[in-house]
């Protein structure tokens, strides 16, 4: 992610000196780290237990240990507390993730600018119906330097290694897959605010794409929103492989009905200058907001929003099993750029699939 990738030594143990001649010499370990965007260097003694290893992140990220999840450490679950660093049979160099928010920055008001959700649906345009608009876009040079400058500036922390021919999915959270509404404010527990079949979705498709996640909110509300909804750090039959916040998107200027408009976009070039195996042929973009497309109509599938979760009209929602069947249906074409995803669900009816 962004930020400068700032090197941070703490030493875990106290026991550094060989004050006795008797005493065995300890091994140390040199781990590697990624949380919020930045990286992290942490040295561990073989002696240290677990309970060490937590407590050295909390000392340099303040993300107290019951809300750390630890990832790509090990193989799995992370033994308890009392394991012995030893026992983990860690590789020198060794690098992970750790996912958390920090005391302090916990969501206590939503309506902080900082983590106002997704921007509402409110004023979208669909770019998939009006190319000429968006060609303007693709061909205005202030947007081709911003892909640029936004490339150079993102630091991706892969999560989860992309696998060799998979396509790809860029996928928005707020009201595409979670009702973001109840969540900030902690009327619902989250589980209550996804969107039903969110897991059976990923799990589905999971064989055919890799996962990316590209939300308008900020690092550390994105992260604790993945780990509320049990997306990231629990065993499910899918994974995630990268991350990518608000920071990624940038500013862009045109008119609406006469009069100045502007708002954010994800370019999907960002994604492909770093990973050269997408493009327009491998990649699908689902959002609810269609102006996040602008730059890349024909990737973009818009999802109707879902709100309201807990009504009755919610947790009917079967907007994800549509997505599943045509994503699925689509999984084995070659070239994406012959497929135009503006009209999935009519694509589905002429299957004769639901
Ligand atoms: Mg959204």
């Amino acid at each position: 992610m962004q930020g400068g990738a700032t090197e941070t030594q703490i030493t875990v143990s106290e026991n550094t000196t060989q004050t006795h001649i008797n005493e065995p010499i300890e091994r140390w370990i040199e781990l590697h780290f990624s949380w919020a965007g930045k990286s992290f260097r942490l040295d561990i003694a073989d002696s240290d237990r677990v309970f060490d290893l937590k407590a050295a992140l909390r000392d340099l990220t303040k993300v107290p240990a019951e809300r750390q999840k630890i990832l790509g450490l090990v193989k799995g679950k992370l033994p308890p507390d009392q394991s012995r660093i030893a026992d983990l049979r860690l590789v020198p160099g060794k690098k992970f993730t750790l996912i958390g928010t920090p005391e302090g920055d916990e969501i206590k008001d939503p309506s902080q600018l900082e983590f106002l959700p997704d921007v509402v649906n409110d004023l979208d345009v669909d770019f998939t119906e009006d190319l000429e608009a968006s060609n303007a876009y693709m061909s205005d040079q202030r947007n081709i330097r911003k892909v640029k400058e936004a490339t150079e500036k993102l630091k991706v922390n892969i999560i989860y290694p992309l696998r060799p021919g998979k396509k790809l999915l860029v996928l928005d959270i707020d009201y595409t897959i979670l009702d973001t509404k109840p969540l900030t404010s902690g009327s619902l527990p989250p589980a209550e605010c996804a969107r039903p079949r969110l897991h059976e979705f990923l799990e589905a498709i999971y064989p055919y794409y890799d996962i990316c996640i590209w939300s308008q909110t900020s690092w550390i509300w994105l992260e604790t929103k993945l780990v509320e909804l049990g997306m990231i750090g629990s065993n499910r039959n899918y994974q995630i492989s990268f991350v990518l916040d608000k920071t990624c998107m940038f500013t862009v200027f045109t008119e609406r009905d006469g009069k100045p408009w502007t708002h954010s976009v994800k370019a999907l070039k960002i994604i492909w200058n770093h990973f050269p195996q997408y493009d327009a042929s491998n990649t699908i973009h689902v959002d609810d907001l269609s102006r996040n497309f602008a730059l890349n109509p024909k990737e973009g599938l818009k999802i109707h929003a879902f709100k309201n979760a807990h009504t009755a009209e919610a947790m009917a929602d079967r907007e994800l099993d549509k997505l599943t069947r045509y994503m699925l249906h689509i999984a084995n074409v070659t070239d994406f750029k012959s497929l135009s995803h503006k009209n999935w669900k009519q694509t589905l009816r002429s299957l004769q699939l639901p």
